[in-house]
């Protein structure tokens, strides 16, 4: 009996000439068969939902310890947001929005616990065995650390995909991953080349919404006042217009308002910034796109200082809040003397990890993998002290 097959769901004709295509993919590093319904971003997205990595970003910390509050964003609920935004706009530049749901969904699979906080401290822990580095480690869990397949490690992505994760790359991580794949996702690194526009979005997409969500996470925690966010311009000026079209509001309603309208003005701004750089630049398809000499997915100029500024808020009154401060570095303590431990015993670590002989790489891909909760559980069992209450 023949196979029925659904028409293409790839809808070629309405994507801009400079936007991927997966006909025209540079490929999965290990050849498959095409899927009868489903394009190869789609379903790149697809094998990243359901991997586990995936899955533990629902335990790990986005700004706030998972353990401090249900209704803070972790990394599942952050990454969501940046999936919704990346495709929004990309849908208004007729970019691929699987491929670009595909980079969103994957772009913090390699995150320590404990955010930024956990990643510093294993950078610090690797400084003599290649450092430690989240865009690299999210490559490395779609390349290697998943194990789901019978012939290979890794989720075998396509290059596109793989080439959006890996956002920043030190020079000597992109000479290793060249020598081991040449003209793969470090090459761009090496000579100084940008990715595809879709990988550029899911990029800006992050940008804009922890700035904007990290706001409203802030106010949650009780560690920003409604009253100091009058000192961000754009949140200002975005109150002032939610004020003008209904007076009176105010507490959570007037803060979710004026967000809503902070978030809009930066995708908008997004779109019609992009579609004109996009413009002035006319590339012909997506290789012109990684050659030229310009990043073409951008805020405007003004839109630009706006975010720097709130930026610029965030760090002095957020993530340098005392309370923040301190709890991140409970959260370096616990992630250097889990690897101490680990050092000392390897026979600790899981018995896939304890059999490689890379021992220092072996114990920080163990760690990165690790959630906020099963890593305090398990510096609690190896060191017998508890440095976070552990809620669940
Ligand atoms: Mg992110």
């Amino acid at each position: 009996m023949r196979q029925r097959v659904a028409p293409s769901t790839d809808a070629a004709a309405l994507l801009a000439p400079w936007a991927a295509r997966p006909a025209h993919s540079r490929g999965r590093r290990h050849p498959v068969t095409p899927a009868p319904t489903r394009n190869a971003f789609q379903r790149d997205r697809d094998r990243i939902v359901h991997c586990s990595a995936f899955r533990r970003l629902v335990y790990k910390t986005q700004v706030f310890v998972n353990h401090e509050g249900d209704l803070f964003r972790t990394r599942l609920t952050h990454t969501l947001e940046v999936a919704q935004l990346a495709r929004d706009i990309a849908r208004a530049l007729r970019l691929h929005e699987d491929l670009v749901e595909a980079i969103a969904l994957a772009h913090d699979l390699g995150h320590t616990p404990f955010g930024h906080a956990g990643q510093d401290a294993l950078n610090a822990c690797m400084a003599e065995h290649g450092g430690f580095e989240h865009n690299w480690q999210s490559l490395r869990v779609v390349d290697v650390l998943e194990h789901r397949y019978p012939q290979h490690d890794g989720l075998n992505l396509t290059f596109e995909t793989r080439e959006g994760l890996l956002k920043h790359c030190s020079l000597a991580n992109a000479r290793e991953l060249e020598v081991r794949e040449p003209g793969g996702p470090g090459r761009r690194f090496l000579d100084r080349t940008r990715p595809g526009l879709e990988a550029q979005l899911a990029n800006l997409a992050d940008e804009i919404a922890y700035n904007t969500h990290d706001i409203d996470d802030g106010v949650r925690s009780g560690l920003l006042q409604m009253a100091q966010l009058a000192d961000i311009p754009l949140f200002a000026e975005h109150q002032r217009s939610a004020l003008s079209d209904h007076p009176g509001l105010q507490g959570r309603r007037l803060l979710y308002e004026t967000i809503r309208r902070v978030l809009s003005a930066q995708v908008y701004d997004v779109i019609a910034a992009s579609a004109a750089a996009i413009d002035r630049a006319a590339p012909a398809d997506i290789d012109a796109v990684r050659s030229s000499a310009e990043p073409l997915i951008v805020f405007s100029p003004a839109m630009r200082e706006q975010s720097m500024a709130l930026k610029r808020f965030l760090f002095a009154n957020l993530y340098r809040h005392p309370q923040v401060v301190q709890t991140n570095e409970q959260a370096r303590q616990v992630v250097r003397e889990l690897f101490a431990v680990y050092q000392e015993r390897p026979c600790e670590l899981r018995p896939s990890f304890a059999a490689r002989s890379d021992r220092e790489r072996a114990i920080a891909d163990y760690i990165a993998g690790m959630t906020d909760r099963f890593a305090l559980h398990e510096h609690q069992r190896l060191t017998g002290r508890r440095l976070m209450k552990v809620w669940r």
